[in-house]
C-alpha cells in the first residue's frame, strides 16, 4: 500500500524540452529547459516567446509602430518620454560605447539605413559622406529626471539590432530562473545564455567556421554564462571581391572588417551582444586588450587570415574542461 502511494506521488518523468520559433526579431528564438512537469515547462518556454515578441514589438526599426521608430521620427525635434525598459537599454546601449571606445554605436544606423544587405543595396561614397556627422553615440541624450530622449541634430537614428537580441535572452532567462528551473538554455541569432550545466557535463558551444557553417572550428565548455558571436557571414552579399555585411564602422560608415567572427563570453547576454561587435571595428589587437581587462570576459576572434585568437582567461595552459565535454553536443543551434 504504501509503496502503491509512493508510486503515484512520483512526479512525472523529466526530461528536456525544446523549441524553435522563427521570426520573433528578425531570427530564429530556441530554448531548451530541464523540466519535470511538461505543462509548467510549456507554459514557461510560451512566457519566454512572448516576452521576446514584446521586446520586438517596442524595439524594431522595421516596426512603424515600436517606441525606437517614434524616438526616431520625433527626437531630433523634441525630447521624447519613453518606458523605464527602453530607458534602460539606452543607458546599457550608450556605456557600452564608452567600455568600447566607441566601436559599438547605436546610431550606426545614422548610415547603417542605407543599407540593405537582401537587396544587395548599399549607400555611394557621398550618401555616406553626408550621414556620418549623424553617427556619435553622444548625439543621444538621456534625461533620467523626465525620462525622456533627445537627438542632439538632425539626421541620427538609432537601431538596437546589436544589443537587443541579447538583452531579450536575459529576459527569457529570468522568466526561466524565476520558475525555478536550474537547467536552461535561451538563443536569438547570435546571441545565448545557459542556466546551470546539461546535468553533470558543461553546455558546449561550438564556433563556426566563418566560411563552412557545418565545420566547427573550436568548441568551448560552459556553466552559467552568456555567449554572443557575431559574424560577416550573417547578413552580407559580395560584390567586385568585397563583403558588405552588417556590421558597421562607426567611424566610415563602411562594413567592418578586421575579423572574420568574434565570439564573446561573459555573465549576461545584454553584456556579450554589445561587446561582440567590436573586434570587428577596433582590430584584434585593441578589442583583445579592451575584453582582458574586463574581468568577467573572454572572447575567441577569427582573423582575416583564419587565425584563432583567445582571450587571456581561454588561452592553452589554462586549466583544461573536463573529458565529458568534448563528447557533448553542440549547446542548442548556437553557432
Ligand atoms: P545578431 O543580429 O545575429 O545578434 P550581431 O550581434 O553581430 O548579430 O549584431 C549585428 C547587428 O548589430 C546589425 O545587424 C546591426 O543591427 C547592429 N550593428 C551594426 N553595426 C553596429 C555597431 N557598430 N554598433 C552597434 N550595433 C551595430
Ligand atoms: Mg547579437
Amino acid at each position: 500500500m504504501l509503496a502503491l502511494t509512493l508510486l503515484a506521488a512520483a512526479p512525472a518523468q523529466a526530461r528536456w524540452l525544446k523549441r524553435t520559433v522563427d521570426g520573433i526579431m528578425g531570427t530564429r528564438i530556441y530554448v531548451e529547459l530541464w523540466a519535470d512537469d511538461d505543462a509548467r515547462g510549456e507554459a514557461a518556454i510560451d512566457a519566454v516567446m512572448d516576452e521576446m515578441r514584446h521586446i520586438d514589438d517596442s524595439m524594431s526599426t522595421y516596426k512603424p509602430t515600436s517606441e525606437v521608430s517614434k524616438v526616431n521620427a520625433l527626437a531630433a525635434q523634441q525630447a521624447v518620454p519613453i518606458s523605464r525598459e527602453l530607458f534602460d537599454l539606452l543607458t546599457t546601449a550608450l556605456e557600452y560605447s564608452r567600455i568600447t571606445e566607441g566601436a559599438f554605436d547605436i546610431t550606426y544606423a545614422s548610415v547603417g539605413y542605407l543599407y540593405d544587405f537582401r537587396a544587395h543595396k548599399k549607400p555611394t561614397e557621398s550618401q555616406i559622406q553626408a550621414a556620418l556627422p549623424a553617427v556619435n553615440y553622444q548625439h543621444v541624450l538621456l534625461d533620467a529626471a523626465t525620462r525622456t530622449v533627445r537627438f542632439s541634430q538632425p539626421g541620427v537614428r538609432i537601431d538596437l539590432g546589436g544589443i537587443a537580441k541579447g538583452y531579450s535572452v536575459d529576459c527569457g532567462i529570468d522568466i526561466l530562473r524565476k520558475r525555478g528551473y536550474t537547467h536552461a538554455l535561451v538563443n536569438a541569432g547570435g546571441d545565448s545564455r545557459v542556466i546551470g550545466d546539461r546535468l553533470g557535463r558543461p553546455w558546449v558551444i561550438g564556433i563556426r567556421h566563418p566560411d563552412h557553417p557545418d565545420r566547427v572550428i573550436t568548441r568551448i565548455p560552459l556553466i552559467d554564462a552568456a555567449f554572443s558571436t557575431s559574424g560577416d557571414y550573417e547578413r552580407y552579399f559580395d560584390e567586385n571581391g568585397v563583403r558588405y555585411h552588417h556590421i558597421i564602422d562607426p567611424h566610415t560608415g563602411h562594413s567592418a572588417s578586421k575579423v572574420r567572427s568574434a565570439t564573446v563570453i561573459a555573465p549576461t547576454a545584454t553584456r556579450t551582444d554589445g561587446l561582440s561587435k567590436t573586434a570587428f571595428v577596433l582590430g584584434p589587437e585593441e578589442a583583445m586588450r579592451i575584453y582582458n581587462q574586463l574581468d568577467d570576459v573572454d572572447a575567441v576572434l577569427v582573423t582575416p587570415d583564419g587565425h584563432i585568437l583567445y582571450s587571456k582567461g581561454l588561452e592553452p595552459g589554462q586549466p583544461k574542461p573536463p573529458p565529458a565535454a568534448a563528447d557533448n553536443a553542440k549547446a542548442g543551434n548556437a553557432q
